[in-house]
């Protein structure tokens, strides 16, 4: 369920959850069949890696399953979608169903993401190889996303009878530039070079945070509100710049780091900015841009009750670049830039701070 999410990331109003509860088990139904009919036609015969023809792909994790595995109570923990009134969505997850996605194989899956799944590797500074790693990762996990999101909206749009196709064409544009960035991560994976990423935020900290995450964004603003990204202008000449974003919860402490690839020069200005920040207020940004920008956020299974209710946090959660689009009348950019102002960042809990380990 949680691919839905991106649909319906709004929440619902409480008029409708009302509405839902009483149709439950029918709405469940149609959203499922949806699902399947649609993972069906995405379904690709061959494993996305090596090409070999593959039967049952691998469950694979977006974020490598020990960090899950560190913030899971009884081995279930929280995500952020759970912060959005949603109804349809189970309210926890199991650690073998969190942010997996299903395009490569097993032998894959076990052994190219070998270096950075490896919890013993992050007392040193991570090496290209492993940046490399996590990038190729968090390109398979878009792509997959957006394969089946693709055949989603066709399915929606014959069902409905709606047109979507304008969302098709990003999302066909989006799964191109997820396409080429993998092709870069690999290459880079198996290059001598160890220069094709350009980490510039590597912080050890001594304690376990209560949330997981490992995603690539696109930063729409940076910290002076000039325009990093304009997500809104969609054509195959411009193309959405990343920031890789890890945030890894290892058995006594955790890591947080930020890479792009090397040579990219939109994140120059912001870069500038951050260094400026204080340790403790470069935590916020991060933790800001994960629960704005991002559904995928793993949060720990005995996670204060406060927190999934603090109103600012599920506020940030609710955030999303499709309804700002839809809104008439008013420049999108220009309000995607005060939605996601980072210096809102004081406005929500910030876990990665110590006072909210994990003890
Ligand atoms: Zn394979």
């Amino acid at each position: 369920m949680q691919d839905f999410i991106r649909l319906l990331q709004l929440g619902l109003p409480e008029s409708e959850i009302e509405l839902f509860d009483q149709k439950k088990v029918e709405y469940n139904k149609k959203t499922s069949s949806i699902l399947r009919k649609s993972r069906e036609d995405s379904k690709r015969p061959k494993c996305y890696l090596c090409s070999n023809d593959c039967s049952s792909f691998c469950n694979s994790h977006s974020i490598p399953r020990f960090c899950l595995e560190n913030i899971a109570l009884n081995g279930h923990l929280y995500y952020s979608g759970n912060l959005i009134d949603m109804p349809m969505f189970d309210k926890e997850k199991g650690v073998n169903e969190a942010g997996t996605f299903r395009i490569i194989c097993r032998n894959c899956d076990s052994t190219v993401f070998s270096d950075y799944e490896n919890p013993e590797h992050y007392s040193n500074v991570p090496t290209d190889k492993m940046l490399s790693q996590i990038a190729m990762k968090n390109y398979l996990k878009g792509i997959s996303k957006r394969e089946l999101e693709i055949s989603l909206y066709n399915n929606m749009a014959q069902m409905a009878g709606n047109d979507l196709s304008q969302q098709q064409t990003v999302n066909e544009l989006d799964l191109n530039e997820y396409i080429n960035e993998f092709e870069y991560a690999k290459k880079a994976c198996g290059s001598k070079w160890n220069d094709n990423y350009y980490l510039y935020y590597y912080e050890i900290l001594e304690y376990v945070v209560p949330i997981a995450f490992q995603n690539n964004i696109a930063l729409v603003g940076d910290l002076d509100g000039n325009v990093i990204n304009n997500i809104y202008h969609h054509s195959a000449d411009y193309v959405l710049k990343d920031i890789h974003i890890c945030v890894f919860p290892l058995k006594t402490r955790s890591v947080v780091l930020m890479f792009i690839r090397n040579g990219e020069s939109r994140y120059r200005a912001f870069f500038k900015q951050f260094n400026k920040l204080s340790a403790n207020e470069k935590l916020k940004v991060i933790n800001y841009i994960l629960f704005s920008y991002s559904e995928d956020v793993f949060i720990y299974g005995g996670i204060d009750e406060s927190v999934m209710n603090h109103e600012g946090l599920k506020l940030a959660a609710k955030q999303t670049s499709i309804a700002i689009a839809d809104t008439p009348f008013i420049d999108p950019l220009e309000q995607a830039l005060r939605t996601f102002d980072l210096n809102k960042r004081s406005t929500i809990p910030n876990l990665l701070d110590e006072n909210y380990r994990v003890r």
